[in-house]
């Protein structure tokens, strides 16, 4: 693929919804397409479509939303080969620098700069044997690993695999996520809690605040 162009779905500016980041404005970058097809997606929009931009344009247009904190996202961002110098040039413009991935990608040979929030799918997403086991070793505080949780199985999957490759030591924070409508975020909670997991427990904000079903937000 061209390393000067991408195939971009939308960019916009709302709050971040997840993370430790949650909450601050934050322009996002979202990208087009994706090679895996979790059962719970909730951004299926996004695996089609969109438009071809130069990089420069999308790193004027990120820019000038003039938030500090800017997410590249998806579908899959790093299926594009312009997506890693586009992270770089974004740290370069002095901004706070996400990525969300889903695991499956490699993560080696990237700017050091950038937070990347790392899914690791669980059972229930369909999508767990696609996890690329090998990423854990090139993690950094700076970054985070997210889980979402379909019911008690993928936390029984997550509270296991958190335990045995020690990942709060590996990175900032361990989020658990539950899909939405699908688990009960209390029940949630009183296992986290009941496992003295060393876990932030997180609720997906914009779904809260515009709706399930609310897109660009
Ligand atoms: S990796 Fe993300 S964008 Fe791709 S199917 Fe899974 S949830 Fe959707």
């Amino acid at each position: 693929m061209n390393p000067d162009t991408l195939q971009v779905h939308e960019i916009y500016r709302s709050i971040q919804g997840e993370s430790s980041f949650a909450g601050l404005p934050c322009t996002f970058v979202r990208l087009t397409g994706c090679n895996l097809r979790c059962t719970w997606c909730d951004t299926p929009q996004a695996f089609v479509g969109g438009k071809r931009m130069q990089r420069r344009d999308v790193l004027a247009e990120a820019l000038s939303h003039e938030t500090q904190l800017v997410e590249l996202t998806g579908g899959e961002p790093l299926l594009q080969s312009a997506t890693r110098p586009l992270l770089s040039e974004l740290c370069d413009a002095g901004r706070t620098v996400l990525l969300e991935t889903s695991g499956e990608r490699d993560l080696s040979d990237m700017d050091p700069r950038v937070h990347r929030i790392m899914d690791l799918k669980a059972p229930g997403s369909g999508e767990s044997e696609r996890n690329r086991w090998q990423n854990l070793e090139l993690l950094t505080p700076l970054d985070e690993i997210k889980i979402v949780l379909a019911d008690r199985i993928d936390y029984e999957w997550a509270r296991d695999v958190i335990l045995r490759e020690q990942l709060a030591d590996l990175v900032g924070e361990v989020l658990l996520s539950c899909v939405h409508g699908a688990l009960d975020p209390r029940m949630l909670v009183e296992w986290a809690l009941a496992d003295g997991l060393p876990v932030r427990v997180q609720l997906q904000l914009h779904k809260y605040i515009w709706g399930a079903d609310a897109q660009s937000v």
